[in-house]
C-alpha cells in the first residue's frame, strides 16, 4: 500500500500533486488550486469525525475517465445534446430499450473497464481504519465496490447488475453481454463516446437490427438495476440510509453538486440533525449553504493526503 501524500500546509500557500495522464482527466472540470486552509479545515473536519458517513457522485469517477452529466464544460449536457433514458420511456417504448440496449451493448467492454482511482481507494482504507461509518453513492459505475469497499450503498443502483421487470431475479451485465453476442452474430458499430451510464452514440439505422434478449427464467423484460430519471429510489434503501447517517456524526459530500434529490434529502437530514458537513466539489453544490467546510478540489488529489489516525 502506498503511503498517502502529505501537506505541506505551513510551506506553501497552495499544494500541487503529480499530474496524472491528460486523457484521465479529460473529463475533469478545471479547478483552482487548492487553497492550504480549505484543505486543513477538511483534515480537521474528518479528524475529529468518529463515524464518518459518506456520500459521493459523478465527480469522483471522472478522475478515472467517466465523464458527468453537469460540469461546465466537459460534462455530457455541455458536450452533446444526449439526454439520459427516462424511466418511463423504457417502460412503455420497446423502440427506446431496443436504442438503449444496443448502445449499451457496444459501450460495455469500455465503460466495465474503468478503474477506480486514487479517491476510490483512499474511501476504502478510511472504511479499513474505522474511519468511514458508511458510504453512500450516488454512481451507478461499480467502482466503489472495485475498490473493495463493502460498507456501501449504491443508492442509484448499479449498471453492472441487470433486474428482470417480470420476476424480479438479478443477473450479473456481464452474462447479458455473452447472450448479446450470440443474438446479434456479425452486428458492430462503433462506438462514439461512452456516457455517465454506460450508454454510447449510435445511429437509427444501427439500432433498428439489434437483438434484445428477454429473462431467461420469465420471459419478461431486461432493465439495468439502476434508478432511471423520473424513477426513485426504493423507500427500504432510503429508510436504511437514514438511518447509517442517524449513526454518524460526520457528513462528507465528495464530487458531487447534490442536484438531485435523492442524495439531496440526506444533506437537509444531516442538516435538521445539526450533522456537521463537509464539501469536496469543484464547483457549487447545493448544499454550500449547509456545509461548515467547502473544497473546490478534485477528489483524487485532496482524499488520499487526509489522515485518518
Ligand atoms: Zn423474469
Amino acid at each position: 500500500m502506498q503511503q498517502p501524500q502529505r501537506w505541506v500546509l505551513k510551506l506553501t500557500g497552495h499544494i500541487r500533486f503529480r499530474s496524472m495522464a491528460a486523457s484521465t482527466l479529460d473529463f475533469v472540470p478545471a479547478s483552482l488550486p487548492i487553497s492550504s486552509l480549505a484543505l486543513e479545515q477538511l483534515q480537521n473536519f474528518v479528524s475529529r469525525s468518529r463515524r464518518l458517513f459518506a456520500i459521493t457522485g459523478a465527480g469522483l469517477s471522472t478522475e478515472s475517465g467517466i465523464p458527468d452529466y453537469r460540469s461546465e464544460g466537459v460534462g455530457l449536457y455541455s458536450r452533446t445534446d444526449r439526454r439520459p433514458m427516462q424511466h418511463s420511456e423504457f417502460l412503455s417504448n420497446a423502440k427506446a430499450r431496443q436504442r438503449y440496449w444496443a448502445r449499451n451493448y457496444v459501450g460495455w467492454p469500455l465503460f466495465s473497464s474503468h478503474q477506480p482511482n486514487a479517491a476510490h481507494v483512499a474511501l476504502r482504507s478510511w472504511e479499513t481504519a474505522g474511519k468511514l461509518h458508511w458510504l453512500v453513492t450516488q454512481n451507478v459505475d461499480a467502482l466503489h465496490s472495485k475498490a473493495g469497499s463493502q460498507q456501501l450503498t449504491e443508492l442509484h443502483g448499479c449498471t453492472h447488475r441487470v433486474v428482470c421487470l417480470g420476476c424480479g431475479s438479478v443477473s450479473p451485465r456481464q452474462a447479458l453481454q455473452v447472450r448479446f453476442a450470440a443474438l446479434n452474430p456479425g452486428w458492430a458499430a462503433d462506438a462514439g463516446g461512452v456516457a455517465p451510464d454506460g450508454d454510447v452514440f449510435l445511429t437509427d439505422e444501427q439500432v433498428q437490427h439489434f437483438q434484445v434478449p428477454s429473462c431467461e427464467v420469465c420471459g419478461g423484460i431486461l432493465k439495468p438495476q439502476v434508478t432511471f430519471f423520473g424513477d426513485t429510489v426504493d423507500r427500504d434503501t432510503v429508510r436504511f440510509v437514514h438511518q447509517k447517517l442517524a449513526e454518524s456524526d460526520g457528513v462528507l459530500v465528495a464530487g458531487s453538486s447534490l442536484q438531485v434529490f435523492s442524495g439531496y434529502r440526506f444533506l437537509l437530514a444531516a442538516s435538521e440533525r445539526k450533522v456537521p458537513v463537509a464539501i469536496l466539489n469543484i464547483g457549487p453544490t447545493r448544499a454550500d449553504h449547509l456545509a461548515s467546510v467547502r473544497v473546490s478540489a478534485r477528489c483524487g488529489e485532496v482524499l488520499p493526503a487526509i489522515l485518518t489516525l
